[in-house]
């Protein structure tokens, strides 16, 4: 028997050695008091083994003090360790844990006297298996012992039983655990003090409750609980997800499961049939497998992405597999929504310029066959509906276009809304007859119910001869036909040739060389003389001519269009009368009593004061100002005839003749000409030429010249080019002449040594 405690006792003294080294080497923050433990339980089963094997009293004597102060040691560490485990800060209750630790160190002082006062216990013999053994005897100061580890016990008991009471259930566990275990090992222990039986069996009781407060410190997982999370978890995800046990049966699902499948969790048999029922496909077998599917159809339509996993023991052997369901129906309606918004126009409905460029691209590259044309449509004076008719009213009117491109389109069309008031198609050049398409646009009418309102579409047709250039370059080219239209009311088509890129390439060359050009004056006045009706010399108009150092002579028609649509005439004007005026100061002599007209473009009086300039320079250079003569058009009183009157007015006013130039090439107003504050009307050689196979323009052109004279206006015609023309017209009245039939328009130089020739005729002539 007590051999057998004795290999008892030792096994255990092992395994607790074991476990408080294990119990050193971890990581976690609980493992050095759960260490300490170990070794402290060491300390009274030793003294137990001691007080089992020795058979003097001296070795039991030292046994028991082994034994009593390991009781102590044993108690405190299990305190100390209650403090780790129950996370109970220890700062925070300093003052109640040096009680204790107070109490057992007195009680370990008192046994050091135990030897000299005898107080706490003495040693009396008895046998035990035939042989002596030494029993206690317990004194007033064994009482204190046990009433100091009985403190210290309880108190780490009534820490775990709070503990255990106040976490959530899930947690308590782990606490009732070792709780159960002490007051176990307490139970037995006690019984061992009280029923003085000579070997101490409970000690396997606190070994065990070493061996438990081991394992649950330092190895136990709570299963339940990291089991009820991922329930917790699975239960509350977004996607749909079902458990099946290894032969397929359905053994749970989560709440957004029993939606998809319209099934309660009491009700698992029939998953797997509904699932059936709604996919098509639910992949068998012992594989991984994933899908997409869709289910319903229209707007009713469902889209589910299924993901199955098969579970494997460690043995690779299928012990379950689990089914994820995620349905993105809404992620793929938005991501539709967002394409829809991010290629089509809100007002219209029709596609953006960039998707629609991308879907031509596309187009054009996979079809290499077909030949295809682009149309670029604008709505004339658009800006003016807005301005005039309001916002909505302008809204409505996109519509309209958009509405009627969709309806006159084919289905292999390709159209959109490329700006404001642009639309852009592409078709297959043999699809349309664009002369139906012609007198389709010239019936385009937006009706509101009673009042049809006209709308005018001009088309730029490019067909795609070059497949390898961008879509946007072909559209610029389609513009650019569209541009060339643009201020005419019966044609609504034009198509694009190269001819139109090859003139936009001009316009942007010329424009960027014009500033340079002037600086070297390779921009020029000629002089064209201009006549009396005795064929005298007595004065000239300025036209600008370019000498260009590459292009050669440049006549005005390949630029002053250009510039006048780009603003920049305003600068070769500026510039031809600071030259007319410098030529008016340098003329001397007979040449004084000569004047220079010099032209005014429409478009001069939206970027300068078109008096204040010349009035600038005419003082600057000093010369009289009825020798800078000046030339309007009629298409300066087409806007603002009111300030434009004005000015005229005040060139007069200053000393400036004023010349109505081209009169009868454009819209002139009869009405207007009698209230214009001109000088001279300057009639339009076109006139003149119509004027003499027809006797009506005859009739009109003498007429026009008499009503000039009754205005007190000088008449000059321009563009005479014959003998018979000067004749007819000096007949008829007109007072000054221009044209070829006198001499061609010429250099400074040239036109002074002319009218120089002429002076010296003039000094000639009454010797002869
Ligand atoms: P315009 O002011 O009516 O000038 C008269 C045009 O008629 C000149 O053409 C002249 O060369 C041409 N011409 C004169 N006599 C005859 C003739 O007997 N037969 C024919 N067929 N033509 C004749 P040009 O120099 O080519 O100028 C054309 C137009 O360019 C001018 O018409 C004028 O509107 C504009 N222009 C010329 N120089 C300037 C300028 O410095 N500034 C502005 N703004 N426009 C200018
Ligand atoms: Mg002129
Ligand atoms: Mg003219």
């Amino acid at each position: 028997m007590r051999l057998f405690f004795a290999i008892i006792y030792s096994v255990l003294i092992i395994l607790l050695v074991l476990c408080g080294m294990i119990s050193r080497r971890s990581k976690r923050t609980v493992a050095t008091s759960v260490s300490y433990l170990e070794f402290s339980f060491i300390v009274p089963i030793v003294g137990n083994l001691i007080l089992v094997l020795s058979q003097n009293e001296l070795l039991s004597t030292l046994g028991s003090y082994t034994y009593f102060i390991g009781m102590d040691l044993m108690a405190f560490s299990l305190f100390d360790f209650t403090l780790s485990y129950c996370n109970i800060p220890w700062r925070a209750h300093r003052k109640k844990c040096y009680v204790i630790y107070a109490i057992l160190t007195l009680d370990i002082i008192q046994y050091f006297f135990n030897p000299f006062f005898g107080q706490a216990f003495g040693m009396e013999a008895i046998t035990v298996d035939g042989s002596p053994y030494y029993r206690l005897v317990p004194y007033f100061g064994q009482t204190c012992h046990r009433i100091a580890v009985y403190f210290a016990f309880f108190t780490s008991l009534g820490i775990f039983l709070l503990k255990a009471i106040r976490v959530p259930r899930i947690y308590a566990e782990k606490y009732y655990v070792i709780l159960f275990t002490m007051i176990f090992a307490g139970f037995w222990q006690s019984y061992y003090i009280f029923s003085r039986t000579p070997i101490d069996r409970s000690m396997v009781a606190l070994a065990v409750c070493a061996l438990l407060i081991f394992y649950f410190s330092l190895f136990y997982r709570p299963f339940r609980l990291l089991d009820r999370m991922l329930a917790n978890i699975a239960s509350k995800i977004p996607e749909s997800v079902f458990f099946f046990d290894a032969n397929d049966r359905c053994i749970w699902i989560n709440r957004n499961a029993e939606k998809l499948v319209e099934l309660q969790s009491d009700n698992l048999d029939r998953v797997q049939h509904r699932l059936q029922a709604m996919f098509d496909d639910l992949g068998e077998g012992e594989d991984n497998w994933s899908t997409k599917q869709q289910v319903g159809s229209g707007k009713n339509t469902r889209f589910y992405s299924l993901e199955r996993h098969i579970v494997t023991d460690s043995r690779s052997k299928k012990i379950g597999s689990f089914l994820n369901i995620h349905d993105h129906t809404e992620d793929i309606l938005n991501h539709q929504r967002e394409m829809y918004e991010a290629t089509h126009d809100k007002l219209t409905g029709l596609f953006t310029k960039e998707h629609l460029f991308n879907v031509i691209k596309h187009r054009i590259a996979i079809d290499k066959d077909t030949s295809y044309s682009i149309a670029y449509f604008d709505i004339k004076d658009f800006k003016m509906v807005n301005d005039i008719f309001g916002n909505t009213a302008g809204d409505n009117v996109l519509v309209r276009v958009a509405n009627w491109i969709k309806e006159n389109s084919r289905d292999n069309w390709s159209y959109g809304r490329i700006g404001g008031d642009a639309f852009g198609v592409c078709f297959p050049t043999d699809t349309v007859r664009l002369a139906i398409v012609e007198d389709k646009l010239s019936k385009f009418v937006i009706s509101n119910g009673t009042i049809d309102q006209h709308i005018l579409l001009h088309v730029g047709i490019y067909h795609v001869t070059d497949t390898s250039i961008d879509v946007s370059i072909m559209f610029d080219r389609a513009h650019l036909a569209q541009t060339s239209i643009k201020n005419e009311y019966n044609t609504h088509i034009a198509i694009y040739d190269d001819k139109m890129r090859d003139q936009v390439l001009w316009g942007q060359k010329i424009s960027a060389e014009l500033e340079s050009a002037i600086d070297q004056r390779e921009i020029v006045p000629y002089l064209q003389p201009i006549v009396d009706n005795k064929g005298n010399i007595i004065g000239a108009e300025a036209l600008v001519r370019w000498l260009h150092p590459k292009e050669g002579f440049l006549p005005p028609f390949t630029f002053i269009p250009i510039f006048e649509k780009n603003g920049m005439i305003a600068d070769v004007d500026l510039y031809i009368w600071r030259c007319a005026c410098e030529i008016l100061a340098s003329w001397t002599g007979e040449k004084e009593k000569l004047f220079i007209s010099v032209n005014i473009s429409p478009k001069d009086f939206y970027f300068m004061d078109v008096f204040a300039e010349i009035d600038k320079l005419v003082n600057e250079f000093k010369i009289n100002p009825n020798r800078l003569r000046i030339e309007i058009t009629e298409t300066v009183m087409m806007t603002d005839a009111e300030s434009r009157m004005a000015m005229l007015k005040r060139f007069r006013e200053n000393g400036y003749i004023v010349e109505m130039d081209d009169f009868g090439s454009g819209y002139s107003s009869l009405n207007q000409l009698k209230d214009m504050p001109l000088d001279v009307l300057k009639i339009d050689m076109k006139f003149l030429s119509k004027a003499e196979d027809n006797m009506k323009a005859e009739t009109i052109l003498r007429n026009v010249l008499r009503l000039s004279s009754d205005l007190g206006l000088f008449s000059l015609t321009e563009g005479v080019e014959t003998e018979d023309q000067y004749n007819m017209l000096s007949q008829m009245g007109c007072n000054l002449f221009q044209g070829y039939y006198f001499a061609k328009p010429m250099s400074v130089s040239d036109y002074e040594k002319l009218c120089d020739a002429q002076s010296l005729n003039k000094k000639s002539s009454p010797r002869t």
